[in-house]
């Protein structure tokens, strides 16, 4: 049986954090919990909870921590992340959220936190250039544009440029994650939870990277 896997994944906006945490979703068949795209489905069906973040998720702002927390421990108190485990994208943002994270789960549960790092210049162009899927989340880009007319290959759904990939709200972001979520590389290193794994290059190359890291970590684990 393939075995789960209970992951943070840590990044700068643009540093390819969605795109890996899909792959490993399906490499570790865990569910991939994303705080952005669930924001993002609730804005999209109008749902009091999107009317209510809207505006603050546009200008590139950070939520308060008790609307992302009850989302967060809601999601992981399902079946599938209680039996297989997840990948947690997006959360924690600052210190705070990493120790509610931490009292949700079980002493020891979490696998690792891996630091996807790409320097900001490339970011900053990643970031301009990124396109997304409104329906399921897939991230395209202006030179890997999906097959047909800016229609999902996966889904059909419409591929568009994030309200908040604009320049200001992409600036306000990279220093809210310097300022806020930066922070969170020392926390969970000094719980020797911490891996850092280049972004640069192909994504399957990352993504070996990354399941090199957690498969490392779990072979010192069980050499315990
Ligand atoms: P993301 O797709 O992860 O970049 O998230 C998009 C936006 O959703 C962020 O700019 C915030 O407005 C909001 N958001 C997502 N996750 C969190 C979080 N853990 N804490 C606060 N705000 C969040």
């Amino acid at each position: 049986m393939v075995p789960g896997v209970r992951l943070v994944v840590l990044g700068k906006q643009g540093a390819g954090k969605g795109t890996q945490c899909v792959r490993l979703s399906h490499h570790y068949v865990v569910p991939h919990i994303s705080t952005g795209d669930m924001l993002r489905a609730a804005v999209k069906t109008g749902s009091a909870l999107g009317v209510k973040v809207k505006e603050t998720m546009d200008r590139g702002e950070l939520l308060g921590d008790d609307i992302i927390m009850e989302m967060v421990a809601d999601r992981l108190s399902e079946p599938d992340a209680r039996a297989r485990g997840f990948i947690l994208d997006g959360c924690p943002r600052t210190t705070h959220q990493a120790e509610v994270v931490a009292a949700l789960l079980l002493p020891g549960a979490l696998d690792l936190t891996v630091d996807i790092e790409v320097p900001t210049a490339q970011v900053l162009r990643r970031l301009a250039g990124r396109r997304v899927c409104t329906d399921c989340g897939t991230n395209y880009s202006v030179t890997t544009p999906p097959k047909v007319n800016w229609m999902c290959d996966i889904c059909g759904g419409e591929v568009i440029q994030r309200q908040d990939d604009t320049e200001d709200a992409i600036r306000r972001r990279l220093d809210l994650y310097e300022r806020q979520t930066a922070p969170l590389i020392d926390w969970y290193e000094s719980r020797q939870q911490l891996a850092k794994v280049s972004g640069t290059g192909s994504p399957d190359s990352v993504l070996r990277r990354v399941i090199r890291a957690i498969e490392e970590r779990r072979g010192r684990g069980q050499g315990r």
